[in-house]
């Protein structure tokens, strides 16, 4: 692994790379890229930068003012095995060469401001993320590359419970819906596609702690990576998701990271464990609740007071929307408890070991962009630990059994990306501290997501409508 620009350079001279990758996030969180020969890198790139037109890319610059610059982050150097080509991947930050100074809108900005905000408040020196993405493998949905085809057939057959996705294992022989965790194979029949995605990520650098067949039964899976700092996992989630995309289409299907592509079948979450150190001293341990300290709880409290507006920022889609409702695993209700996954707020007892207290945030989806949900959450929590925001008691009883009269009692997840959106707007001071969010990155995202978002699927008939209403 890499640490300084020399080292990059030495291993493009030693190990014969053809083609540099410069890759960087856009304001939704798909990752971009542009290619140069070996000769175009030299030591003065990692500092000057490289130039490329910024004007095209979602949430970015206006047309007039399009030159911007990526400058390569030397530790995250790694060799695509996905591409042809011998290619050493860099991801890049972006400066604005006019204004001198790093990009306002770009997404790892925002997560290393994050990094150094929490330094700076005296609290703890690291925030250590975890997250588990969750996704599905389909078999039999192509993306056809310029047309909208793989989405209309994920939509037609969620339209035909029926016709859903066999896994592989002929037609005659289906997982029932929501017996998809875990039985061995042939019943899960990705297995081996998770083995090799979970291998690549180690070779990469990746540590893995696990994969495993998830519930759904139309081919959801998990690969758990190891707990890192911010920025460093956020970089890691965008290489997870290229690899799982990846092995994939090599094995001729695809993999998505929506969070609800089948109807009456568990969703795909992103929950993230977290937790704040200071000096290699874990601070969520404590003799409170679950083993939790006071200084967790309140973190805690600033995840729950503030998690509608989070939710517009972790659970970024229309289709997330869809995820968050009772009887999925997924939460519901804006609480907390040691076990209960109805919960959106978890703190895992499986170890009497300090160092690994956290909390698990269970709302987030793996369609977030992860600079700026890891971002967001952590001023969430931080905000909780400088008010001393009470979270309240714990509930560990299941949420969705819950009587209706106290399920009312417990705030609950917002209902729709309408609804996040306008908590975000209403709440968003949490995230100007410090400079870490700016005005311009909040408002930009909520007029992207506004207008190519919801605008677009409320004025489209949805296949189901037909369903409904053909006959009338
Ligand atoms: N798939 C569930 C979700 O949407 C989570 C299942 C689990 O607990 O891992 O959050
Ligand atoms: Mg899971
Ligand atoms: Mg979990």
């Amino acid at each position: 692994s890499c640490k300084t620009p020399a080292d990059v350079l030495r291993v493009v001279a030693d190990d014969q790379i053809e083609m540099i990758d410069l890759r960087f996030t856009d304001l939704p969180g798909l990752w971009q890229h542009f290619s140069v020969p070996p000769r175009a890198l030299d030591a003065e790139s990692f500092s000057a930068g490289i130039g490329f037109d910024g004007s095209s890319i979602r949430g970015f610059q206006e047309i007039q003012e399009s030159d911007m610059l990526v400058v390569p982050d030397p530790e995250t150097a790694f060799l695509d095995p996905f591409a042809e080509a011998r290619t050493l991947v860099l991801i890049c930050d972006i400066r604005d060469p006019v204004a001198a100074s790093p990009y306002s809108r770009d997404v790892r900005y925002v997560a290393r401001k994050a990094e150094t905000y929490l330094a700076g408040t005296g609290i703890g020196d690291t925030a250590y993320l975890g997250p588990e993405l969750e996704h599905f493998v389909f078999d039999g949905v192509r993306y056809d590359q310029g047309t909208n085809y793989g989405f209309y057939e994920i939509a037609a057959r969620e339209a035909n419970w029926d016709a859903r996705q066999s896994e592989g294992n002929g037609p005659g022989h289906k997982l029932r819906a929501k017996e998809g965790y875990f039985p061995t194979p042939p019943a899960d029949a990705l297995s081996d596609a998770r083995a090799s995605m979970a291998r690549i990520l180690e070779e990469i650098g990746i540590a893995v702690e696990a994969h495993h067949h998830e519930v759904a039964a139309g081919g959801q899976g998990e690969i758990d990576m190891r707990f890192t700092t911010l920025t460093r996992m956020a970089d890691n989630v965008m290489i997870y998701k290229h690899v799982v995309k990846n092995e994939a289409r090599r094995r001729g299907m695809t993999a998505t990271f929506m969070p609800k592509p089948l109807f009456g079948d568990n969703g795909s979450g992103m929950h993230v464990h977290q937790s704040l150190w200071q000096d290699g001293r874990p601070l969520f341990a404590g003799d409170g609740y679950a083993g939790s300290s006071e200084l967790m709880r309140h973190y805690i409290g600033g995840l729950l007071v503030h998690a509608p507006a989070l939710l517009a920022i972790c659970a970024p889609t229309v289709n997330s929307y869809r995820r968050l409702v009772p009887g999925f695993e997924a939460p519901v209700n804006l609480g907390y408890s040691q076990r209960n996954r109805s919960a959106a707020c978890r703190i895992p007892v499986y170890s009497p070991d300090p160092r690994a207290k956290r909390v698990e945030f269970r709302c987030p989806d793996p369609a977030c962009n992860p600079y700026l949900a890891f971002a967001a959450m952590l001023m969430a929590g931080l905000d909780g630990i400088r008010r001393r925001l009470d979270p309240g008691e714990p509930i560990d009883e299941n949420l969705y059994e819950l009587s209706p009269e106290k399920r009312a009692a417990i705030p609950s997840t917002p209902a729709s990306l309408e609804a996040a959106l306008d908590a975000l707007e209403a709440d968003h001071a949490f995230l100007l501290e410090g400079g870490v969010f700016t005005p311009d990155v909040i408002e930009t995202y909520l007029a992207y997501k506004r207008a190519r978002e919801i605008d677009e699927i409320r004025l489209r008939p949805h296949p189901y409508e037909f369903v409904l209403y053909y006959d009338v």
